[in-house]
């Protein structure tokens, strides 16, 4: 009894210190504290919050001289991010009140039953208060020497301010090895060896991808002999087995990773394929609560047929096969993607028959991504099969291949299988293009560089779709992929932000951290390096452009630190259709986890002005 009422009283106390606190932020701007200190209701406050800001935010485009250059931008976005999380829709939308919460700690009303404000929701809150007060600090106090000077004074200037970012920019990206590094190269041929010796096989027999695809390693022990796990990660693969959650890594990707990773540099390897713990034990849950859907992306709503997904008006997905040669843990389509042997995985005879005739009788569709699963597991009859029928249709214009081959097997890219592809590649008429999934500098190998190049040496265009992950995601990384990509021939494309259910949290990176990501550190380079677009991939409606802020919107912080935004669908102004509300993670964790990787949170310190 005396310890309840001692645990009470803790609680009390620390929900005190956290009133005070959020008394001590607020007081930053103080016409704000007077309207959250003063007797009225609540919707009285809400109205003069909302004229509070109206007025702050004229005042901001009327130069005014309390914001200091710059800061106005600032200003200006965070008003709009605060008058949003005010808006009584977006409350319903978000079933949470900010205003009622932050409300009632500065009151000390009714707090007993709320959860308490995390340090992420109070660093959210702050930064919110120092943007609307023109107060973020981030530029330096004085301008630079160059905008004092004209002509060839300031370009010298301008020239030396610009080397500094480069030379900044290039430290960052030195940090993080790649595949093509002699280093590496010897380090990974012994590797290669060892496997090869464990399964007893010759070098002839490593470059057959049948070779590789009969040796997939699918389980804890076999993975155990050959590359040093921690508990976790064998934990994780021996529950995933038992659980028949698909795992399976092939030998050659086997050979990327460092046997011992004490370094860490082959993180992002290993993260594509072992799952944490956390992933599996959800997955299982999911999976085992029956009333729980984990079409996550809503495939079933947007598939006319089987085997066919369509979300635009001229692109159709066809998926022939459900499995790749290892499957990534945080794939999308996790919950249909079969074992990676499993003979179940392709789509039987007459369905793909049937999606085929779906798309000869629907005239509007110019181009057909086949994906699935990986369609370079078919064999090359198959696919030239199937190749020749889609090429049949006059109206198929272009068909995208979505493979990762190049990346786990790039033995499947034999000459034999270029040219049966390269048949119906006819400029003027039909393109084909080859669509992968690199996601780490780690992963640019000789092997692979040969296997995207046979492609482009028969004329097919190789482009990038990059999952932007927690392990992938810090300063410069995804430049350095970017950048390396370009050199072994491999275009840009998308940058997708990694979504999913609470499974693929530990995966998940916040969505302005991908904004940053394209202001601070992609932006410094060419056009040419950075060709691709940063993309929200909503449930059953598309892409929604991340960049474009006019397409989402920020509607509510939770108390656990984590945002919420409405997307827009991408045919607003065209059609109704229904607007998506997702739930980000949260900025503050992620920055805490960068900094258990040995990162400074202080390099990231902008992240919380973007929306
Ligand atoms: S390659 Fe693509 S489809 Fe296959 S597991 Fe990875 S993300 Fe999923």
């Amino acid at each position: 009894m005396i310890d309840a009422m001692e645990s009470r009283k803790v609680r009390f106390m620390k929900k005190e210190r956290i009133a005070k606190r959020l008394t001590g932020m607020i007081q930053q701007v103080p016409a704000l504290e007077s309207i959250f200190k003063s007797a009225d209701t609540i919707e009285t406050k809400r109205r003069k919050i909302k004229r509070f800001l109206s007025d702050m935010l004229a005042s901001t485009f009327d130069d005014n001289p309390t914001i200091p250059p710059l800061e106005w931008v600032l200003a200006r976005d965070a008003i709009g991010v605060f008058r949003n999380i005010l808006s009584v829709r977006n409350e319903r939308l978000a079933g949470f009140s900010f205003l009622k919460y932050v409300d009632a700690f500065m009151n000390r009303v009714g707090i007993t039953d709320l959860p308490p404000p995390s340090a992420g929701f109070l660093a959210e809150f702050e930064h919110l208060l120092r943007g609307v007060a023109g107060k973020t600090g981030i530029y330096a106090d004085k301008v630079p020497a160059f905008t004092k000077q004209k002509g060839r004074k300031a370009a010298g200037l301008r020239s030396a301010d610009l080397s500094r970012m480069a030379a900044s920019a290039d430290a960052f990206m030195n940090r993080y090895p790649h595949g093509l590094d002699q280093d590496v190269i010897r380090k990974r041929s012994s590797h290669k060896a060892r496997i090869l010796k464990y399964f007893n096989a010759s070098e002839f027999e490593w470059d057959q991808w049948t070779w590789q695809t009969r040796h997939i390693i699918r389980d804890a022990e076999t993975l155990k002999k050959l590359v040093t796990l921690s508990d976790e990660e064998y934990q994780a693969v021996k529950l995933a087995r038992e659980s028949k959650i698909p795992f399976g890594i092939t030998p050659y990707y086997l050979s990327l990773m460092d046997l011992h990773s004490t370094a860490g540099n082959d993180s992002a390897v290993r993260a594509q394929v072992i799952p944490t713990l956390h992933y599996i034990r959800t997955m299982k849950q999911m999976r085992d609560a029956s009333e729980c859907s984990m079409d996550f992306m809503l495939e079933q709503d947007t598939s006319p047929i089987d085997g066919i997904t369509r979300r635009y008006p001229k692109i159709v997905i066809l998926k022939p096969i459900l499995t790749c040669p290892q499957i990534c843990v945080y794939c999308q389509r996790n919950w249909e993607i079969e074992d990676v042997t499993s003979p179940a995985a392709a789509l039987p005879k007459e369905k793909l028959k049937k999606a085929i005739e779906w798309i000869a009788a629907t005239p509007e569709i110019s181009e057909v991504l086949i994906t699935g699963g990986d369609p370079l597991l078919l064999s090359n009859a198959k696919l030239e099969n199937l190749l020749y029928r889609l090429s049949r249709i006059k109206h198929i214009e272009r068909i995208r291949i979505g493979t990762r081959t190049p990346v786990t097997l790039p033995q499947r890219i034999t000459d034999s299988l270029v040219r049966d592809i390269n048949h119906f590649h006819y400029p003027g008429r039909r393109e084909i293009i080859i669509v992968t999934h690199f996601e780490h500098p780690y992963e640019i190998t000789p092997q692979a560089l040969e296997a995207v190049q046979k492609f482009r040496r028969s004329g097919i265009e190789v482009n990038n779709q990059l999952v932007y992950t927690f392990y992938n995601s810090r300063k410069f990384e995804a430049v350095a992929l970017r950048h390396k990509l370009r050199l072994v021939g491999v275009t840009p494309y998308y940058t997708f932000n990694t979504k999913g259910k609470d499974e693929t949290d530990d995966y998940r990176v916040p969505i302005a951290r991908l904004l940053q990501e394209q202001k601070e550190e992609a932006r410094l380079m060419p056009g040419t390096d950075r060709t691709d677009e940063i993309v929200f991939n909503v449930p059953g409606l598309g892409k929604n452009y991340l960049r474009a802020t006019q397409h989402h919107d920020i509607i509510s912080i939770l108390p656990n630190g984590r945002r919420v935004y409405e997307f827009h669908p991408w045919e607003k102004q065209l059609a109704l259709a229904n607007t998506y509300v997702y739930t980000d993670v949260s900025i503050d964790d992620y920055l805490k986890r960068l900094k258990r990787r040995g990162e400074n949170p202080a390099d990231y310190r902008t992240i919380w002005y973007y929306y």
